[in-house]
């Protein structure tokens, strides 16, 4: 019964345009112990017994653009596309008598929210490597075989017991570094041996406040540059790394280098440029309803 219901889980989700998903047990929170106790899915919601992942993937040509209004608007319409998944996803356990309830893709209002506690309550990275969809990269991003960090996920707790999918037990990540090289923040520090960089949330943060008030969030330049992904096959976009690390000083020194130039064309159309995004009088570029002036897009 357990593997039928799981087979009509995939189905579900990959009739609505998932790309991948995964299934964990509560019990790996527990037996990893990386996460604290109060963010489990239990603690979530105290019946589950299966978390439920499933990821949509990014184009690497449009996240390729950032930061830009395509950009955007990709990370937007993913977010949208990720939380209708998962509340009809619930709905449609729900009707086969498995009780279940989800969590958004993003878990935090604002980014002043994020100021003060940056932390979501549930972190779907960690869920999806114990669905074994991924591994988590040096830039704290989960690496898939197939999209490498391109990809956004929303997790949906169900009270059934599923068949897990066994956790990846080697590192896709390949610790290039390109993702802490390329950082415009310089926010990743690669530390040694360690597995993980150092991560500057703060400054990460300061990013996305600019990009922000440019209309322009998210920044995501750690991962449009990772090699990780068999994305970069399809594109033909394979072994670039050193295109990616020269980017900004090649475009400080030349706006209109060939090799940019369609990124740098799609990045001069539609938004605020920093004057206009310093500016709230609304007397340059256009007025920021009030109601927006906290808002932002999605975070990976
Ligand atoms: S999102 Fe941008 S600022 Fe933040 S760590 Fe990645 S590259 Fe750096
Ligand atoms: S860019 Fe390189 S170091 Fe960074 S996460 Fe990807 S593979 Fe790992």
């Amino acid at each position: 019964m357990s593997a039928k219901l799981k087979a009509q889980i995939v189905r579900f989700c990959k009739e609505r345009g998932a790309d991948m998903t995964g299934f964990a047990p509560v019990e790996r929170w527990d037996e990893y112990d990386e996460v604290p106790s109060d963010y489990r899915p239990q603690a979530l919601w105290e019946p589950t017994r299966t978390v439920i992942v499933t990821g949509f993937s990014l184009p690497l040509p449009i996240v390729e653009t950032t930061p830009s209004v395509p950009h955007m608007e990709l990370y937007r319409t993913v977010n949208s596309a990720l939380d209708r998944l998962a509340y009809d996803l619930t709905r449609y356990l729900n009707s086969l008598g498995h009780a279940s309830f989800y969590f958004t893709h993003d878990g935090f209002s604002s980014l002043k929210a994020l100021r003060r506690a940056n932390l979501a309550a549930f972190s779907h990275v960690m869920a999806a490597k114990y669905a074994g969809l991924g591994t988590i990269g040096l830039s704290h991003c989960l690496l898939t075989p197939q999209f490498g960090p391109r990809v956004r996920f929303v997790s949906v707790f169900t009270k059934a017991f599923i068949p897990p999918d066994p956790v990846i037990d080697h590192d896709l990540c390949i610790h290039c570094e390109l993702c802490a090289r390329c950082c415009p923040k310089g926010a990743l520090t690669a530390k040694g041996n360690s597995s993980l960089a150092d991560y500057d949330k703060s400054a990460c943060l300061d990013m996305a406040e600019t990009l922000t008030r440019q209309r322009l969030y998210p920044c995501g330049v750690c991962i449009k540059v990772c090699p990780v992904g068999k994305d970069r096959d399809l594109y033909d976009q394979k072994g670039i790394g050193r295109k990616y690390l020269r980017e900004r000083e090649i475009l400080e020194a030349d706006p209109e280098a060939t090799a940019y130039r369609s990124w740098t064309h799609i990045r001069k159309y539609g938004a605020l440029d920093e004057a206009e995004a310093a500016d709230k009088t609304g007397t340059i570029g256009i007025r920021i309803p009030e109601k927006d002036k906290d808002n932002h897009g999605p975070i990976q």
